[in-house]
């Protein structure tokens, strides 16, 4: 019998295996674990040294990366293609969402199952958007899952982020964004390598995941703040990109031509903080897209994870699906 529950991540049960989704927590009752992408939240199974674990070569490269460390038991998944795992048929698809990160289809027990890990619906300068998919249940990440977000067009943020940095560099700082290693990094320094001549400095935690992208193919022009790029962050002449992880006002300490910007969907709610500058640009689906997306798939039940679940699944049920949070 097809169940769906959440188990410290979603526990997809069919008559004779079971497989959890990007477990928050250690969980001992699972066949075989899905890593969606390399965002720490979403890597626990990672640190399991014996269940099997399904995640694409670039995640597993990228949380190599990350925490220099080396997943054991890691099964590749390549996108679009069906791999038999038991009663089930496991397909990994595009999420749109950071480099590697890939939603799930999974067939089991006669039942289509689509988990979208976190997506995002709209193309980047680095990710393609998700595509839809027909499915008999959908399990939707929500973290923007409430009407006021909204996110600006995407060309006029990248836009306004070339902008902002030039107008810095003229005044004599050195433009400064704080970026998760894995996504937007890669995100801001194809803006700058492809729009301007501007080159771009990276902390070392980014220099390891923009390495490990151009290691698959990728082209993202940067130089290590801690060698080659020194230089250019002393001419002022340079875009640097930091951790989200750093002290704002520490580096603002350590470096103080800098001016810091923020590059996040959450800058719709906490507006600039310490910041000088703040960009909404997010990996994410927002509202109207998470809605779009559930109306595209079509599908008969809708679970709904991670940020406003449960308003949002109020929202579904309102429109006629039948729809529930998973409970954390
Ligand atoms: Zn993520």
């Amino acid at each position: 019998m097809f169940s769906v529950k959440w188990q410290n991540g979603i526990l997809v049960t069919s008559e004779s295996a079971s497989i959890i989704l990007d477990p928050l927590k250690k969980t001992p009752n699972y066949d075989f674990a899905f890593v969606s992408h390399a965002h720490m939240d979403h890597t626990v199974a990672f640190t399991d040294p014996v269940k099997i674990k399904y995640s694409t070569r670039e995640t597993t490269a990228l949380y190599e990366a990350v925490s220099d460390r080396k997943p054991r038991n890691v099964v590749p998944c390549l996108y679009g293609k069906s791999i038999p795992v038991h009663d089930f048929q496991l397909k990994a698809v595009n999420s749109g969402h950071v480099f590697g990160s890939a939603a799930l289809l999974l067939d089991g027990d006669g039942v289509t199952f689509f988990y979208t890990g976190d997506f995002n619906f709209t193309d980047s300068l680095t990710q393609r958007a998700i595509s839809p998919c027909d499915c008999d249940v959908l399990a939707i990440e929500t973290t923007y899952g409430r009407p006021d977000f909204v996110f600006p067009n995407r060309e006029e943020v990248y836009d306004s982020i070339v902008q902002w940095a030039a107008t810095t560099i003229m005044e004599g700082h050195v433009p400064c964004f704080f970026v998760y290693p894995v996504g937007k990094a890669q995100e801001i320094t194809r803006l700058f390598n492809l729009y301007t001549s501007i080159p771009v400095v990276t902390h070392p935690s980014i220099t390891k995941t923009n390495r490990t992208v151009n290691s698959f193919g990728g082209d993202l022009v940067f130089y290590d703040m801690a060698k080659e790029g020194e230089e250019l962050l002393r001419s002022k002449n340079c875009v640097c990109l930091f951790p989200t992880s750093l002290n704002l006002k520490t580096v603002k300490l350590v470096h103080p031509d800098a001016k810091v910007a923020m590059v996040t969907g959450w800058g719709l709610r906490f507006g600039k903080r310490a910041a000088d500058a703040t960009f909404v640009l997010s990996s994410h689906a927002d509202y109207a897209q998470l809605l779009r997306f559930v109306e595209e798939c079509g599908p008969k039940k809708v679970y709904t994870v991670h940020g406003y679940a449960g308003l949002f699944a109020n929202k579904l049920k309102r429109m006629g699906f039948d729809a529930e949070p998973l409970e954390h």
